[in-house]
């Protein structure tokens, strides 16, 4: 029936009776797939990374410490290509810190001295 082309009674069962029939080790066990994961997409800034000096600018985050205010400036609103000016108000970005001018980095506050990158 099965040579013939006729499969309507294969099933799980016949086909262990078979292999059992034919001394063939019948496995059961799904090959396990491995989907590659794809490497995480970073958005790196090439270029000096910018902020917008405006304390009024609406991009900034508003945030406390210890009754501290920090205002920490979104680089992706304000310097989506690493342009010259902010996106959301047009200001054009600062590139170092205002109080020892080392290059800025993300965050509020300069790593190097400690000021606040804007000033409230
Ligand atoms: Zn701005
Ligand atoms: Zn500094």
């Amino acid at each position: 029936m099965f040579e013939q082309g006729d499969g309507t009674k294969l099933n799980d069962e016949v086909i262990k009776k078979l292999c059992d029939k034919f001394g063939i080790k019948l496995s059961t066990e799904k090959a396990a797939v491995e989907i590659p994961v794809a490497p995480a997409v970073q958005r790196v800034f090439e270029v000096e990374k910018g902020y917008c000096p405006n304390p009024n600018c609406p991009s900034h985050i508003a945030y406390e410490v210890d009754g501290r205010k920090f205002l920490k400036p979104d680089r992706r609103l304000q310097d989506p290509v690493g342009g010259k000016f902010c996106a959301i108000c047009g200001e054009v970005l600062e590139k170092r810190c205002p109080n020892c001018g080392s290059l800025v980095h993300d965050g509020a506050v300069c790593s190097i001295c400690g000021e606040s990158y804007i000033a409230i």
